[in-house]
């Protein structure tokens, strides 16, 4: 039987969220159902929200750093039993059969993927409902298994600020011996820092916030520079092996680029809905790269989670009641968190 449970629902474009009651699908032999127990918000839940990418669609339920308990499991699954912590981030279903899902790159699935929220859901022929309720249900494939060590509310970031930053870092190498700049000190830049350190390389942040300038340093990050000031911008020059850029409006990528040293890359993980420019002299010179990375694959987040586990990662968290997730969002837009608003879900009723 379909359950019927409450969730922070936006009924339409501009409406705030309102605790209401949705229905989450009657499980199939391969579904794991679990009950919500924390909720990370995400500034892309934000962007979706303010309808930026002009796709958002209603009623919306946001939520896509899902961690929670099992409550249920369909007759085929075997890699959970009720009792046990499970998570969800951005990807609940894909095609399982294309060369990007072959190559566990579900993220870049040529069928298209179908996301945790604000998806064409194939099951109830309406949309994706997040995890900003009291529980969800998702096939055991794209269910992950959490570390019981890590403290659970600030281990839900990771679901998708943590693989979102991960897997540019692995994929470009960052280790012992390079440079990682981190440009946007919020719920990914904060993570990055974390990430990059533990993988051994020296991380420098490019932040807009004076007051998060001695922060960065606190979370592990070598040095910290506002980026009005051209002068330490400046020392960097030539010298960044990557650059993870977290931003999430319209900025100068070019500021950035010209930090680069040879062959050194820009990866843009943030979604700026207004196009960027890049001025040609900038990648050129020093045989450059600008390039982007969208979230990363099941069995990439599975690894993910299992690094954090090893060093201890988590996010630095602002823990909320399901009342204050409007207030939350407002904050969320004026940048005024540090660094990651997790929801306690059971204060949903
Ligand atoms: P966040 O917590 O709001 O952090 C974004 C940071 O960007 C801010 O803290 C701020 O850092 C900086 N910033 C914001 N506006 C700026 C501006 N106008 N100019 C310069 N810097 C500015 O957001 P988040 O949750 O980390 O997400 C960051 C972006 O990544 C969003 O666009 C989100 O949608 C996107 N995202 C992408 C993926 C993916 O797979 N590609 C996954 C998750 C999220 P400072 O105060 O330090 O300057
Ligand atoms: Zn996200």
């Amino acid at each position: 039987m379909a359950s019927e449970i409450k969730a922070l629902v936006a009924e339409k474009a501009g409406t705030t969220l309102s605790p209401l009651t949705i229905s989450r699908r009657e499980l199939m032999p391969d579904d794991v159902q679990f009950d919500v127990l924390y909720c990370g918000i995400c500034h892309s839940d934000l962007h979706q929200m303010q309808n930026d990418f002009g796709m958002s669609q209603y009623p919306m339920v946001p939520g896509h750093e899902i961690v929670g308990k099992v409550t249920a499991i369909g007759s085929d699954v075997t890699k959970f039993k009720v009792g046990d912590l499970a998570a969800v981030g951005c990807i609940v279903d894909s095609c399982g059969s294309c060369a990007s899902c072959d190559g566990k790159l579900e993220q870049f699935c040529e069928q298209g993927v179908t996301f945790s929220f604000n998806s064409a859901d194939k099951y109830s022929g309406g949309q994706t409902l997040g995890g900003f309720s009291k529980s969800y249900v998702c096939k055991e494939a794209y269910t992950l298994k959490m570390p019981e060590s890590l403290d659970l509310a600030a281990a839900a970031p990771l679901l998708c600020a943590g693989i979102t930053v991960y897997s540019p870092l692995r994929h470009w190498n960052a280790g012992k011996g390079k440079k990682v700049g981190v440009v946007g000190l919020g719920g990914l830049g904060h993570m990055a820092i974390k990430m990059a350190k533990a993988m051994g390389a020296e991380v420098i942040v490019f932040t807009t916030s004076q007051n998060k300038a001695a922060d960065a340093k606190r979370l592990g990050a070598h040095d910290a520079v506002v980026s009005t000031d051209k002068v330490k911008m400046a020392e960097y020059a030539s010298k960044v092996d990557l650059i993870i850029d977290t931003v999430s409006a319209k900025h100068d990528v070019n500021e950035y680029l010209n930090l680069l040293a040879i062959d050194g890359s820009v990866v843009l993980v943030g979604l700026p809905p207004e196009p960027l420019e890049i001025g040609a002299f900038n990648i050129v010179m020093g045989r450059r790269s600008f390039s982007g990375s969208n979230i990363g694959g099941i069995a990439e987040t599975q690894e993910m989670l299992g690094f954090c586990d090893k060093h201890n990662i988590t996010a630095d968290i602002e823990l909320i009641k399901a009342s204050e997730v409007n207030q939350a969002f407002e904050r969320l837009a004026k940048g005024d968190v540090k660094y990651r608003f997790v929801i306690d879900m059971s204060t949903l009723s």
